[in-house]
């Protein structure tokens, strides 16, 4: 680069900053970790933050920056008021008063999908002490844990339905319900990965799966496509090679630009050592990846014919656990506006929630690991159906019930085969 572009270079910046930058809006996120402001702007912006106490409160000065309208702050349980002045001539200066001490930390975000550029201003609770985790998974008769993760939240509203409909909310509508079911059932537990409206790196997301000591992680999510015909359901494990097809690869790199759109620092600083330990340790997670995700898009099924038969392959950044089965289920397609009405409704969550656990459990109850309750206390036998049999006579002479039998094998009538093998449970005391 010689002197000339040098020159011609800080003439172009100067003029873009003698245009002046607009601040167009604010959004304000809370989750249990942290809390996050995002300030649209017109453009790149120079800016200052600093905080202070008593009380505490955060300033950001914004250089040569307007307020294009006045902003508002819903009520937030971090962010209690939000004041605007002047500092000097062309300097706006925002003021967050805060309801207790928090440390800020701060980010541009350049344009993606429907934003523009953002500042990003992250709270972060001061930290306490953490209470040494317990290695409970080691115990005898442990529960199965199931991490639940609803896709995108807060930011990141994920794909949207003809009439407004948001995956964010559908996601986490059907994660909730899920979880509900799988507390019930004996021997597994749920953790629910977002709780709220949200957002969550999507590292982050595992790696609180991993926190948990989770045995599967399940990712929920509504797809989307250009041609509203489209339909149905399907299921995916990683893949590290590249995706099944084409369509496969379009979506996951929609999925993967969450990061992106929801506001997260992108750091890829530790990109080679995860490459690392995720080929060393990822082949027995891949096993038991594809075993589980098989026995969910079985159960699946049952509810419709899914959109394709097998377990597809991407590259999704959030089903890269190194050692924890992970599967991410595209529930219907919240671009087709049938499915986007039926996503709606508690029916079709609630089926969605049952086909999962079901595909869940009888993946668990075939492939139980050691030290679980379902290990020690659940036996499975194989039952070859011979003539003159009914769903009701085995049922009965098993001592289990019809509709765990039928759960267990993903029927939905009682209509059964000569040479039929079915599974069935038995409870040990
Ligand atoms: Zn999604």
């Amino acid at each position: 680069m010689n002197i000339r572009t040098i020159i011609l270079c800080s003439c172009l910046l100067s003029q873009i900053a003698a245009a002046g930058t607009k601040v167009k809006g604010l959004r304000v996120w809370t989750s249990p970790d942290n809390t996050k402001a995002v300030i649209d702007l017109s453009d790149q912006v120079n800016y200052k933050l600093f905080q202070l106490s008593n009380p505490p409160r955060v300033v950001i000065d914004l250089e040569n920056t307007t307020l294009e309208k006045q902003l508002k702050l819903k009520n937030n349980p971090v962010i209690k008021k939000l004041r605007k002045g002047k500092k000097g001539k062309h300097t706006l200066r925002l003021v967050l008063d805060l309801s207790s001490e928090q440390k800020a930390r701060s980010f541009l975000l350049k344009p993606a999908q429907q934003y523009g550029h953002r500042l990003v201003i992250q709270l972060d609770k001061p930290k306490t002490k953490k209470k040494t985790v317990k290695q409970i998974n080691n115990k005898q008769d442990r529960n199965i844990i199931i991490a639940i993760d609803a896709g995108h939240g807060g930011e990141d509203p994920g794909a949207s339905g003809a009439s407004g409909t948001r995956e964010k909310t559908i996601t986490l509508q059907i994660a909730k319900r899920l979880a509900k079911i799988i507390d019930k059932e004996p021997g597994m537990k749920s953790v629910l990965i977002r709780q709220g409206d949200y957002y969550l790196g999507l590292k982050k997301r595992y790696k609180k799966a991993r926190e948990k000591r989770a045995d599967l992680f399940v990712s929920i999510h509504a797809d989307a496509f250009t041609d509203p015909k489209v339909h149905g359901m399907s299921v995916y494990i990683l893949s590290n090679k590249g995706a099944t097809s084409e369509a496969a690869k379009w979506l996951a790199e929609n999925e993967n630009n969450s990061d992106l759109v929801g506001g997260v620092v992108l750091e890829d600083k530790d990109n080679i050592l995860a490459k690392v330990l995720l080929d060393l340790s990822q082949n027995a997670s891949m096993e038991a990846s594809l075993k589980s995700a098989k026995k969910v898009l079985a159960a699946l099924k049952k509810i419709e014919k899914p959109h394709k038969k097998q377990v597809e392959r991407a590259n999704f950044v959030v089903l890269r656990s190194p050692d924890v089965p992970s599967m991410l289920i595209e529930t219907a397609y919240i671009s087709n506006p049938k499915e986007e009405r039926r996503l709606k409704t508690k029916d079709f969550q609630l089926k969605l929630a049952n086909a999962i656990k079901d595909g869940v459990k009888q993946y668990f109850y075939q492939s139980p690991p050691p030290n679980t309750w379902i290990a020690n206390h659940v036996k499975t036998t194989k039952h070859t159906v011979a003539s003159g049999e009914t769903l009701g006579a085995i049922a009965q002479s098993y001592k289990v019930s019809m509709t765990d039998l039928k759960r267990l094998n993903n029927k939905t009538t009682n209509r059964i085969l000569v040479g039929e093998v079915l599974i069935l449970p038995k409870i040990l005391p």
